[in-house]
């Protein structure tokens, strides 16, 4: 059996549940009724709005970010969940580098706890670049839930790219 994309870093027992509930036509309904709402955030302006106000309130002392954008061409797991990006450009002779965060445009339409999960993924990155033990740390401390988050997360990209059950 194929291992479940996004899920594929969690043990076999683990996919093997989300399988069963995907062959019961039950995955929808977990999800629909653990994230039933969607979240307002639709242009990157307001992106970026939202995300300078996580930062103001738990990392004031990251360096600024210059662009916040959904990007619809971002594969999400392609890039572990996000895009952090450091651009360097020349900029009136001198080489500047802009801080850019890109977030999977599939975001757009997802539950707030989704995004803010995204967020605080793409945050941490300001000051820890590795998925390791610090960045996981930075990130519980903006958002305690963040592991579930993560899972929940991975869950539902896994019912969005599966076919529908027999
Ligand atoms: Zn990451």
């Amino acid at each position: 059996m194929t291992p479940l994309k996004y899920l594929a870093g969690y043990p076999q027992a683990v996919q093997e549940q989300v399988r069963r509930l995907h062959a019961r036509g039950e995955l929808g309904d977990y999800l629909q009724r653990r994230y039933p709402q969607r979240h307002p955030i639709q242009s990157d302006r307001a992106l970026h709005a939202y995300i300078g106000g996580l930062k103001q309130t738990y990392l004031r002392n990251a360096p600024a970010i210059d662009k916040t954008l959904y990007d619809s061409k971002l594969d999400v797991i392609g890039k572990a969940l996000g895009l952090h990006t450091a651009i360097s450009r020349v900029h009136g002779g001198r080489l500047v580098a802009k801080k850019e965060i890109r977030i999977a445009a599939v975001f757009r339409e997802t539950a707030p706890e989704f995004l803010r999960m995204i967020a605080v993924h793409e945050l941490a990155h300001l000051k820890e670049p590795a998925h390791d033990k610090a960045f996981y740390r930075l990130c519980t401390h903006m958002e305690p839930d963040y592991h579930q988050l993560e899972f929940d997360l991975r869950v539902y990209l896994c019912w969005r790219a599966l076919p529908a059950p027999a």
